[in-house]
């Protein structure tokens, strides 16, 4: 192909995108994430769609850890890890990141995107299997991808078929199995029967990893996460997260195991081993929010609080949602027009959500996806299902 072929199959591509409905914009915000933003063009909104569950993305005391870690040790350390890039906080935070989810140690990614993807290529190979929810995050797959070992899939949180899926993988005369699950499902709003999966892994003496980046600081007691929260921190094998949800917000991701897992990521994972070293001012803002994190049970509460206000007063409204026991609360709308449409509306109504379409979610299956957040007020509850329940029936989406 030419030249000139190429950038028309880029813009026929881009053209296809527009013409489903499926364009994915981005709105300028001039403010802090926080429970309300200022969004460029519509002003202060109430924010329901940020991974901001405990409302610590702006505060004043991870934000001054960070300047406090950055006026010690610089803006960044122009490395990477085992050449110039650990600084004593590095290490500090990786223990702390381990004893807040009871592993070993914990190593540190630029992002749990990184985190996943550098997991599994150093620890699998051929003749091993890893057996992979239908729903897990793009960045599992794609983890999966990159290692040589066999995969099977089973259907998302159905513990028959990973059964049979672990009989294949058995039958196969797979080596080591690894079973791979999400904590928590984030386009569906579900958390996944950790207690069940490793009930199964014990038959099948298979290996359990749980990437928690929607669990991390909200869920299970002291927010340690699905595992803790399941009471299975000591048979989860392998658990990933993220710095960049719950935990201030910023970025960052890691991998916590046990110390021989965390000790051979760092001698091969790709992504540790070929990619700068956090820079410090994450690194102290982190550890400053899981203290915070340890700390918050009032914040859980809140959260906790929201969500099931949201989500009663919505299901009492006639509103299609999924989930369960998570402030993850999708609104199912089906197709993409009609999530863009309705996420659009409620902005001019302020309340900002996002619709969510193909290749996020299966096409036909579009949705909004609320996210509730401690630094909401009951009322901001209220005003925000107030607001749904207008555009909903100017869009036949609910009854009258
Ligand atoms: C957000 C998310 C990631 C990616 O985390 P980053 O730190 O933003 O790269 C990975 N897995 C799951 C389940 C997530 O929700």
């Amino acid at each position: 192909m030419s030249r000139a072929g190429f950038y028309d199959k880029v813009d026929n591509a881009l053209g296809g995108i527009r013409d489903d409905g499926l364009w994915k914009g981005e709105r300028v915000i001039t403010s802090p994430q926080g429970g309300t933003v200022d969004v460029d063009g519509a002003g202060e909104v109430l924010n329901f769609c940020a991974n901001n569950y405990l409302g610590l993305a702006d505060h004043p005391d991870i934000i001054n850890g960070a300047s406090d870690a950055m006026n010690r040790s610089g803006y960044g350390m122009a490395s990477v890890r085992f050449i110039c890039g650990t600084t004593d906080q590095h290490r500090t935070l990786e223990s702390e990141i381990a004893d807040y989810v009871r592993t070993d140690d914990s190593i540190l990614f630029a992002a749990c995107f990184d985190a996943n993807g550098g997991l599994f290529e150093p620890l699998l190979g051929e003749g091993d299997a890893i057996v992979s929810d239908s729903l897990n995050h793009a960045s599992i797959i794609d983890g999966m991808r990159l290692c040589k070992a066999s995969r099977y899939r089973f259907a998302t949180r159905d513990i028959d078929d990973l059964r049979r899926q672990l009989v294949a993988a058995r039958s196969h005369h797979a080596d080591n199995i690894l079973i791979a699950t999400d904590g928590v499902f984030s386009m569906d709003g579900y958390i996944a029967d950790l207690a069940a999966i490793c009930r199964v892994a014990d038959e099948f003496d298979a290996l359990v990893m749980v990437d928690d980046c929607h669990a991390t600081g909200l869920i299970g007691p002291e927010g340690r996460g699905t595992p803790s929260l399941h009471g299975v921190s000591d048979r989860v094998d392998i658990l990933t997260s993220t710095l960049g949800k719950a935990l201030g917000g910023a970025m960052g991701g890691f991998v916590a195991a046990r110390q021989s897992v965390v000790d051979l990521l760092r001698q091969r994972s790709r992504p540790y081993l070929f990619s700068n070293s956090l820079s410090p001012g994450l690194v102290g803002g982190a550890r400053v929010a899981i203290k915070l994190a340890i700390e918050g049970d009032s914040r859980r509460e809140r959260l906790n609080d929201n969500a099931t206000r949201f989500r009663r007063l919505m299901t009492d409204a006639g509103f299609q949602l999924s989930g369960h026991g998570h402030p993850i609360i999708p609104v199912h709308l089906g197709e993409a027009e009609i999530a863009t449409e309705m996420a659009a509306r409620l902005l001019d109504k302020g309340v900002y959500v996002t619709a969510f379409s193909f290749p996020v979610v299966p096409r036909g299956s579009a949705r909004i996806r609320t996210q509730m957040n401690a630094s909401h007020h009951s009322d901001d509850i209220d005003r925000a299902v107030a607001a749904f329940i207008d555009v909903g029936r100017d869009l036949d989406v609910i009854g009258p």
